[in-house]
Protein backbone atom coordinates (compact mmCIF):
# COMPACT_ATOMS: atom_id res chain seq x y z
CA UNK A 1 0.00 0.00 0.00
CA UNK A 2 0.94 3.34 -0.87
CA UNK A 3 2.21 5.67 2.23
CA UNK A 4 0.12 8.27 2.67
CA UNK A 5 0.99 12.20 2.71
CA UNK A 6 -0.89 14.36 5.50
CA UNK A 7 -0.59 18.17 5.72
CA UNK A 8 -1.30 19.54 8.77
CA UNK A 9 -1.04 23.36 9.62
CA UNK A 10 0.24 24.77 12.33
CA UNK A 11 1.99 22.17 14.04
CA UNK A 12 5.02 23.52 14.95
CA UNK A 13 3.29 23.05 18.50
CA UNK A 14 0.56 22.07 20.61
CA UNK A 15 -2.38 19.89 18.94
CA UNK A 16 -1.01 20.52 15.81
CA UNK A 17 2.74 18.95 16.71
CA UNK A 18 0.75 16.10 18.57
CA UNK A 19 -1.31 14.80 15.68
CA UNK A 20 1.55 15.22 13.40
CA UNK A 21 3.38 12.57 15.68
CA UNK A 22 0.43 10.34 16.30
CA UNK A 23 -0.38 10.06 12.17
CA UNK A 24 3.42 9.69 11.58
CA UNK A 25 3.45 6.77 14.62
CA UNK A 26 0.84 5.54 12.57
CA UNK A 27 3.47 5.12 9.49
CA UNK A 28 2.00 8.13 7.77
CA UNK A 29 4.13 10.82 6.06
CA UNK A 30 3.80 13.76 7.78
CA UNK A 31 3.91 17.39 6.53
CA UNK A 32 4.71 19.69 9.61
CA UNK A 33 3.24 23.03 8.34
CA UNK A 34 4.10 26.12 10.39
CA UNK A 35 3.95 30.04 10.01
CA UNK A 36 7.89 29.98 11.39
CA UNK A 37 10.47 28.15 9.33
CA UNK A 38 13.05 27.57 12.09
CA UNK A 39 9.99 26.34 14.65
CA UNK A 40 8.46 24.05 12.13
CA UNK A 41 12.10 22.82 11.37
CA UNK A 42 12.88 21.90 14.76
CA UNK A 43 9.26 20.38 15.33
CA UNK A 44 9.80 17.55 12.41
CA UNK A 45 13.08 17.05 13.75
CA UNK A 46 11.78 16.34 17.27
CA UNK A 47 10.15 13.62 15.04
CA UNK A 48 12.61 12.38 12.95
CA UNK A 49 14.67 11.63 16.30
CA UNK A 50 11.79 9.69 17.34
CA UNK A 51 12.15 7.42 13.86
CA UNK A 52 8.87 9.24 12.36
CA UNK A 53 8.43 10.02 9.05
CA UNK A 54 8.42 13.81 8.74
CA UNK A 55 8.79 17.28 7.16
CA UNK A 56 8.37 20.64 7.54
CA UNK A 57 7.18 23.22 5.53
CA UNK A 58 6.96 27.09 6.03
CA UNK A 59 3.24 27.94 5.05
CA UNK A 60 1.48 31.05 6.83
CA UNK A 61 -2.61 30.43 6.42
CA UNK A 62 -3.42 34.08 6.59
CA UNK A 63 -1.03 34.94 3.75
CA UNK A 64 -1.72 33.70 -0.17
CA UNK A 65 1.35 33.49 -1.20
CA UNK A 66 2.72 31.49 1.36
CA UNK A 67 -0.21 28.99 0.63
CA UNK A 68 0.77 29.19 -2.92
CA UNK A 69 4.21 28.56 -2.61
CA UNK A 70 3.36 25.51 -0.26
CA UNK A 71 0.86 24.43 -2.93
CA UNK A 72 3.30 24.19 -5.51
CA UNK A 73 6.12 22.34 -2.61
CA UNK A 74 4.20 19.72 -2.00
CA UNK A 75 3.42 19.38 -5.64
CA UNK A 76 6.89 18.95 -6.46
CA UNK A 77 7.63 16.39 -3.44
CA UNK A 78 5.23 14.20 -3.95
CA UNK A 79 2.65 14.84 -6.85
CA UNK A 80 -0.98 14.53 -4.38
CA UNK A 81 -1.98 14.97 -0.72
CA UNK A 82 -4.34 12.80 1.13
CA UNK A 83 -4.82 14.14 4.14
CA UNK A 84 -4.97 17.67 5.18
CA UNK A 85 -5.54 19.20 8.26
CA UNK A 86 -6.77 22.53 9.13
CA UNK A 87 -5.58 22.89 12.46
CA UNK A 88 -3.90 26.26 13.18
CA UNK A 89 -6.10 28.73 15.08
CA UNK A 90 -5.95 31.87 16.99
CA UNK A 91 -7.85 33.65 20.37
CA UNK A 92 -7.54 37.23 20.28
CA UNK A 93 -10.64 37.53 22.20
CA UNK A 94 -10.44 40.07 25.01
CA UNK A 95 -11.27 37.89 27.66
CA UNK A 96 -12.20 40.79 29.85
CA UNK A 97 -15.18 42.64 27.20
CA UNK A 98 -18.36 40.85 26.37
CA UNK A 99 -19.64 40.08 23.00
CA UNK A 100 -20.56 43.49 22.06
CA UNK A 101 -17.19 44.92 22.92
CA UNK A 102 -14.46 42.84 20.95
CA UNK A 103 -13.16 45.46 18.69
CA UNK A 104 -13.75 44.58 14.69
CA UNK A 105 -9.75 44.47 14.40
CA UNK A 106 -10.00 41.56 16.53
CA UNK A 107 -13.14 40.13 14.58
CA UNK A 108 -10.81 40.74 11.52
CA UNK A 109 -7.32 38.73 12.76
CA UNK A 110 -9.48 35.91 14.07
CA UNK A 111 -11.24 34.78 10.66
CA UNK A 112 -8.24 36.00 8.77
CA UNK A 113 -6.83 32.71 10.15
CA UNK A 114 -9.63 30.77 11.12
CA UNK A 115 -11.95 30.86 8.55
CA UNK A 116 -10.36 32.79 5.23
CA UNK A 117 -6.99 31.02 6.09
CA UNK A 118 -8.65 27.44 6.42
CA UNK A 119 -10.60 28.06 3.28
CA UNK A 120 -7.55 29.01 1.01
CA UNK A 121 -5.57 26.46 1.99
CA UNK A 122 -8.11 23.82 1.53
CA UNK A 123 -8.90 25.74 -1.82
CA UNK A 124 -5.37 25.65 -2.26
CA UNK A 125 -4.84 21.69 -1.69
CA UNK A 126 -7.61 20.81 -3.11
CA UNK A 127 -6.00 19.70 -6.52
CA UNK A 128 -4.11 17.66 -4.71
CA UNK A 129 -6.27 15.47 -2.76
CA UNK A 130 -8.17 15.29 -6.05
CA UNK A 131 -4.96 13.11 -6.91
CA UNK A 132 -4.98 11.09 -3.74
CA UNK A 133 -7.55 7.30 -3.45
CA UNK A 134 -9.13 8.47 -0.38
CA UNK A 135 -8.66 12.17 0.13
CA UNK A 136 -9.57 13.13 3.68
CA UNK A 137 -9.63 17.07 5.07
CA UNK A 138 -10.53 17.48 8.85
CA UNK A 139 -11.13 20.67 10.39
CA UNK A 140 -10.09 21.91 13.51
CA UNK A 141 -12.88 23.06 15.03
CA UNK A 142 -14.68 23.88 18.46
CA UNK A 143 -17.64 23.01 20.44
CA UNK A 144 -17.28 26.53 21.31
CA UNK A 145 -18.69 27.17 17.59
CA UNK A 146 -21.84 25.15 18.06
CA UNK A 147 -24.74 26.93 18.30
CA UNK A 148 -27.25 24.34 20.03
CA UNK A 149 -24.59 24.73 22.49
CA UNK A 150 -24.40 28.51 22.55
CA UNK A 151 -27.72 28.86 22.86
CA UNK A 152 -28.49 26.36 25.11
CA UNK A 153 -28.58 27.60 28.98
CA UNK A 154 -28.31 23.77 30.14
CA UNK A 155 -25.06 23.18 27.83
CA UNK A 156 -21.76 23.68 29.73
CA UNK A 157 -20.53 25.57 27.25
CA UNK A 158 -23.35 28.28 27.84
CA UNK A 159 -21.41 30.72 29.65
CA UNK A 160 -18.00 30.43 27.49
CA UNK A 161 -18.78 33.54 25.28
CA UNK A 162 -15.80 34.78 23.35
CA UNK A 163 -17.48 35.59 20.15
CA UNK A 164 -14.92 36.35 17.74
CA UNK A 165 -13.38 32.95 18.14
CA UNK A 166 -16.64 30.86 18.45
CA UNK A 167 -18.35 32.61 15.13
CA UNK A 168 -15.44 31.74 13.42
CA UNK A 169 -15.43 28.11 14.36
CA UNK A 170 -19.29 28.44 13.56
CA UNK A 171 -18.32 29.30 10.19
CA UNK A 172 -15.43 26.62 9.90
CA UNK A 173 -18.36 24.05 11.14
CA UNK A 174 -20.83 25.55 8.39
CA UNK A 175 -18.03 25.58 5.76
CA UNK A 176 -17.10 21.71 6.17
CA UNK A 177 -21.06 21.27 5.84
CA UNK A 178 -20.90 23.01 2.56
CA UNK A 179 -17.51 21.50 1.06
CA UNK A 180 -18.87 18.10 2.18
CA UNK A 181 -22.24 18.24 0.05
CA UNK A 182 -19.50 19.81 -3.10
CA UNK A 183 -18.14 17.11 -2.59
CA UNK A 184 -20.22 14.19 -2.23
CA UNK A 185 -19.82 12.14 -5.21
CA UNK A 186 -15.62 12.16 -4.90
CA UNK A 187 -13.80 9.89 -2.75
CA UNK A 188 -12.88 12.85 -0.28
CA UNK A 189 -14.43 13.37 3.18
CA UNK A 190 -14.43 16.43 4.67
CA UNK A 191 -15.59 16.76 8.39
CA UNK A 192 -15.34 18.65 11.47
CA UNK A 193 -13.75 17.86 14.76
CA UNK A 194 -14.12 19.39 18.60
CA UNK A 195 -10.20 18.34 20.08
CA UNK A 196 -11.44 18.89 23.53
CA UNK A 197 -10.19 20.84 25.82
CA UNK A 198 -6.42 21.04 25.74
CA UNK A 199 -3.28 21.91 27.53
CA UNK A 200 -1.91 24.02 25.54
CA UNK A 201 -0.74 27.60 24.71
CA UNK A 202 -4.33 28.14 23.76
CA UNK A 203 -6.37 25.99 26.00
CA UNK A 204 -4.01 27.03 29.07
CA UNK A 205 -2.79 24.61 31.70
CA UNK A 206 -5.76 24.75 33.43
CA UNK A 207 -7.40 22.33 30.89
CA UNK A 208 -9.18 19.19 31.54
CA UNK A 209 -7.40 17.11 28.35
CA UNK A 210 -3.50 16.31 27.66
CA UNK A 211 -2.68 17.27 24.53
CA UNK A 212 -2.29 13.55 23.49
CA UNK A 213 -6.10 12.58 24.16
CA UNK A 214 -6.61 16.15 22.61
CA UNK A 215 -4.84 14.94 18.96
CA UNK A 216 -6.94 11.61 18.91
CA UNK A 217 -10.07 13.04 17.56
CA UNK A 218 -8.03 14.81 14.31
CA UNK A 219 -6.26 11.00 14.05
CA UNK A 220 -8.99 9.16 13.63
CA UNK A 221 -11.37 11.23 10.84
CA UNK A 222 -8.03 11.77 8.87
CA UNK A 223 -7.55 7.92 9.17
CA UNK A 224 -11.00 6.93 8.43
CA UNK A 225 -11.93 4.27 6.10
CA UNK A 226 -14.31 4.95 2.35
CA UNK A 227 -17.76 3.89 4.06
CA UNK A 228 -16.89 6.70 7.23
CA UNK A 229 -18.80 9.90 7.58
CA UNK A 230 -18.45 12.97 5.69
CA UNK A 231 -20.19 16.53 6.51
CA UNK A 232 -20.23 15.98 10.25
CA UNK A 233 -19.01 17.29 13.64
CA UNK A 234 -17.00 14.59 16.05
CA UNK A 235 -15.40 14.01 19.31
CA UNK A 236 -13.72 11.22 20.37
CA UNK A 237 -16.11 8.97 18.47
CA UNK A 238 -19.46 11.49 18.99
CA UNK A 239 -20.98 12.91 16.91
CA UNK A 240 -21.70 16.84 17.72
CA UNK A 241 -24.64 19.15 17.98
CA UNK A 242 -24.20 21.95 15.42
P1 LIG B 1 -1.69 26.52 20.06
O1 LIG B 1 -0.86 25.68 20.94
O2 LIG B 1 -1.82 27.98 20.29
O3 LIG B 1 -1.21 26.26 18.55
C1 LIG B 1 -1.78 26.95 17.47
C2 LIG B 1 -0.96 26.66 16.24
O4 LIG B 1 -1.54 27.42 15.15
C3 LIG B 1 0.50 27.13 16.37
O5 LIG B 1 1.35 26.24 15.70
C4 LIG B 1 0.48 28.48 15.66
O6 LIG B 1 1.73 28.89 15.16
C5 LIG B 1 -0.47 28.14 14.53
N1 LIG B 1 -0.93 29.32 13.81
C6 LIG B 1 -1.61 30.38 14.27
N2 LIG B 1 -1.80 31.27 13.27
C7 LIG B 1 -1.23 30.75 12.17
C8 LIG B 1 -1.06 31.18 10.84
N3 LIG B 1 -1.54 32.36 10.41
N4 LIG B 1 -0.43 30.37 9.96
C9 LIG B 1 0.07 29.18 10.36
N5 LIG B 1 -0.02 28.72 11.60
C10 LIG B 1 -0.67 29.51 12.50
O7 LIG B 1 -3.21 26.00 20.03
P2 LIG B 1 -3.85 24.51 20.08
O8 LIG B 1 -4.59 24.42 21.36
O9 LIG B 1 -2.85 23.50 19.71
O10 LIG B 1 -4.95 24.68 18.92
C11 LIG B 1 -4.95 23.92 17.72
C12 LIG B 1 -6.36 24.02 17.14
O11 LIG B 1 -7.30 23.44 18.07
C13 LIG B 1 -6.85 25.45 16.90
O12 LIG B 1 -7.57 25.52 15.70
C14 LIG B 1 -7.78 25.70 18.08
O13 LIG B 1 -8.76 26.68 17.80
C15 LIG B 1 -8.37 24.32 18.29
N6 LIG B 1 -8.94 24.09 19.62
C16 LIG B 1 -8.14 24.08 20.72
C17 LIG B 1 -8.70 23.84 21.97
C18 LIG B 1 -7.86 23.76 23.22
O14 LIG B 1 -8.43 23.59 24.31
N7 LIG B 1 -6.53 23.85 23.14
C19 LIG B 1 -10.09 23.62 22.09
C20 LIG B 1 -10.87 23.65 20.95
C21 LIG B 1 -10.28 23.87 19.72
P3 LIG B 1 2.74 29.84 16.01
O15 LIG B 1 3.48 28.94 16.95
O16 LIG B 1 3.60 30.44 14.93
O17 LIG B 1 1.89 30.86 16.72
Amino acid sequence: MQQKIALITGANKGIGLETARQLAAQGVQVIVGSRDAERGRAAADALKAQGLPATSLTMDVADAGSIEAAAREIESRHGRLDILINNAGVMHDAMDQPPSAQSIDTWRKTFETNVFGLVAVTQAMLPLLRKSAAGRIVNVSSRLGSITDQSDPASPYYPFKVPAYNVSKTAVNSWTVQLAYELRDTGIKVNAIHPGHVKTDMGGASASMEVGDGARTSVELALIADDGPTGGFFHLGDRLPW
